[in-house]
């Protein structure tokens, strides 16, 4: 095939994939020959004495296609996939883990970086070089290099199945959510806000049902809908399809967890750990899961205490409503809401006019402007993938490119559910200086003008730190760049950044009505700083309760096949779940453990990263100043640093000392 745009190179601005040319069947034979030049590049490493050039640079150079096409494939699969797609999808996924495991279990290229390893305080290396050399030789160790011949083919034949697996769990989850739709008609409205009205208008007409209006499961869909349609029994069938996801009999992800977890605790004891929560942790900040437990107890009880003060107060409200029973899941949302109304003079639908996207947009643009010296220049010349992709030219204080940063705000099919960010081209300077190209997944339902709630905008901004992690990148090697940091890090400079969304300065110059132009009036402001803390014993138990599954999932030494359902219920009870709260994921739908492996054992780490984000953000609050330029270098250190050094070294270089835990309480208020 000639004419695949992955074997020519690209003129486009950035070099971004020429979508519009790209076709399912490009996909195949690129990733086969993507492999195939990578496998010729491992077995050219070659050349004795082994060196770093010949051996960590080189391996650094290789599979230069394969990581091209890989990301426009993942990329394209996540955010806008199709039937053809998700096929490729399922038969690759094993082959390219196939691959991956091969290079990792390759003899001859481990016995030339154990060798650089040992030598490693005579190779006078560069930080960044050794840590890279550190980095590679453990992860070929945790990939099962030093294992005998037999144990080395288990491991292979377990990486390929869990590639498997988790395709068909992410697929299984988004055909749910693309499936069910809520169709309701103008009498079926009743409580529901303007804002909730046009986004269902909106994504009736998406569907081809005009003058009908569509719930769907995507989160900014189903919560509004759950916080204030009036219509209990339409809230109880949108929050069981919810919560249900994943578990329909044709498509059902229970006996892929079970399988999963079996081979996660069988590779775990291939390595000698005594299960897989232990092996995942042993390359993390937290260390052990003794650690992130501990972390994980201190909220639990007094987020519990929390939340059941917040259920005193919904059932009151509840009552005053005449509800004669108690209050369910489907009710707290509804019922959270009138209090807020009642208690903070909070009504989400007269915030919500105030952050209009694209000022919230413009809002993180300009705190990064602040904070970093950035510029965001739109450009109309880049291809994409869908037309409400936005693409920027991110430039520094001198006018520089930086980057590119895309912009995929709006929930639709075929993309799937929740927030993330990732990247069709990593910084690094290895062979010259390479600009990153970024994109941020968001899934507002899109709505004229697209009005989100708080809690969106604190997404906006948390996806966007993620995004600042990946431009303001400044590495040399390629598997160090940006978010390639340890897990329970890689949240510290995404959920920092979460902090300049409610800084006053923020919030009075781009919190404006999306029609007059006028600033959210200062009560108001005050007000919604002051519910900053309500209902945190809600958010924090769904959260909590699902870090401590996962991490107890994982710490089984042979669970054999699990039954899933069975331990789940098992589970909430053990830990005293009060039943009026759901888990923010159920096992079922949990992509984050199943769909993927790289949060599996992992969750906790949001809540790890908080006590970095908390006491890392007290530093400007000390300061008296959000903008502090010295604090501000500082932490730019750290978004510039990628995975050239340890990261708790970093957080210290930037606040002076070790991270506190008091900040955290305080901010989730969960303070004794
Ligand atoms: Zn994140």
């Amino acid at each position: 095939m000639t004419d695949n745009p992955f074997f020519a190179p690209w003129d486009t601005p950035f070099e971004l994939p020429p979508f519009a040319r790209i076709i399912p069947e490009h996909f195949p034979p690129a990733f086969d020959r993507g492999m195939a030049e990578q496998a010729a590049a491992i077995a050219a490493i070659a050349g004795s004495p082994a060196d770093f050039a010949n051996t960590i640079e080189a391996l650094e150079r290789s599979g230069g296609l394969l990581r091209r096409v890989g990301r426009v494939f993942h990329n394209l699969t996540s955010s806008a996939t199709t039937a053809a797609l998700d096929r490729i999808d399922r038969d690759y996924a094993p082959k390219l883990a196939a691959h991956r495991i091969k290079i990792m279990l390759d003899p001859a290229l481990f016995a030339r970086i154990d060798t650089l390893w040992r030598e490693r305080d005579r190779l006078g290396l560069m930080t960044d070089q050794r840590r890279l050399l550190e980095r590679h030789h453990l992860n070929f160790v945790r990939s099962g290099a030093l294992l005998d011949p037999a144990q080395k083919a288990r491991m292979a034949e377990i990486s390929e199945r869990l590639a498997t697996l988790h395709t068909l769990f992410g697929q299984n989850v988004l055909h749910d959510e693309d499936e069910w739709r809520l169709v309701l008609n103008e009498a079926e409205l009743d409580g529901l806000p303007d804002f909730a009205r046009s986004a269902a208008a909106a994504a009736a007409r998406e569907r081809g049902l005009d003058g009908r209006y569509v719930i769907t499961l995507a989160r900014a869909s189903v919560e509004p809908f759950l916080g204030f349609s009036a219509r209990r029994d339409l809230r109880q069938a949108a929050y069981e399809a919810w919560a249900a996801r994943g578990t329909h009999p044709e498509r059902d992800n229970a006996p892929l967890i079970g399988e999963i977890v079996a081979l996660r605790a069988e590779q775990a004891r291939l390595l000698g750990y005594e299960n897989f929560a232990a092996y995942r942790l042993d390359d993390t900040m937290a260390k052990t899961p003794a650690a992130a437990e501990a972390l994980l107890s201190q909220v639990w009880e007094p987020a519990k205490r929390k939340a059941a003060a917040e259920r005193a107060e919904l059932a009151a409200a509840a009552r005053a409503d005449g509800l004669n029973e108690p209050i369910a899941p489907w009710d707290w949302r509804y019922y959270a809401e009138k209090v807020r109304q009642a208690k903070y003079a909070i009504d989400e639908a007269a915030v919500k006019p105030y952050f209009a996207l694209d000022n919230m947009v413009e809002a993180a643009f300009a705190a990064a402007g602040h904070l970093f010296g950035l510029r965001f220049v739109e450009r109309h010349d880049c291809p994409t993938y869908h037309p409400d992709v936005r693409a920027y030219e991110v430039r520094d204080r001198a006018g520089q490119p930086v980057g590119l940063f895309l912009h995929d705000n709006f929930a639709r099919p075929g993309k799937r559910s929740g927030a993330w960010m990732s990247s069709y081209r990593e910084q690094q300077s290895l062979d010259g200086e390479v600009l990153p190209v970024v994109v941020n997944n968001n899934n507002f339902s899109k709505g004229d003008p697209t009005l989100l709630s708080f809690d969106d905008a604190h997404t906006l901004f948390h996806e966007f730190g993620h995004g600042l992690h990946g431009l303001l990148s400044r590495v040399r090697y390629p598997s160090q760049s940006g978010t390639s940091v340890r897990r329970d890090f890689v949240e510290f400079p995404s959920q920092v950044f979460e902090h300049w969304l409610e800084v006053p300065e923020t919030l009075r110059r781009y919190a404006r009505h999306y029609r007059t132009g006028e600033p959210l009036p200062e009560a108001l402001l005050q007000r919604l700083l002051a519910a900053a803390n309500f209902n945190r014993g809600f958010a924090t138990v769904e959260y909590a309760a699902c870090a401590m599954l996962d991490l107890d999932l994982h710490s089984r030494a042979d669970p054999g096949r699990l039954d899933i359902a069975a331990y789940e219920k098992e589970f909430v009870a053990r830990i005293g779940m009060p039943p009026e709260i759901g888990l923010r994921h159920r096992p079922a739908h949990f992509q984050h453990l199943f769909a993927g492996g790289g949060y599996a054992a992992g969750y906790y780490a949001y809540l790890w990263a908080e006590v970095l984000d908390a006491d890392g953000f007290a530093a400007f609050t000390e300061k008296g100043d959000p903008f502090d330029p010295a604090l501000a270098a500082r932490l730019q250190a750290i978004y510039r640093a990628g995975d050239t050094a340890d990261p708790m070294e970093l957080y210290r270089a930037f606040r002076g000392r070790a991270p506190e835990i008091a900040p955290l309480l305080k901010q989730r208020g969960l303070a004794a």
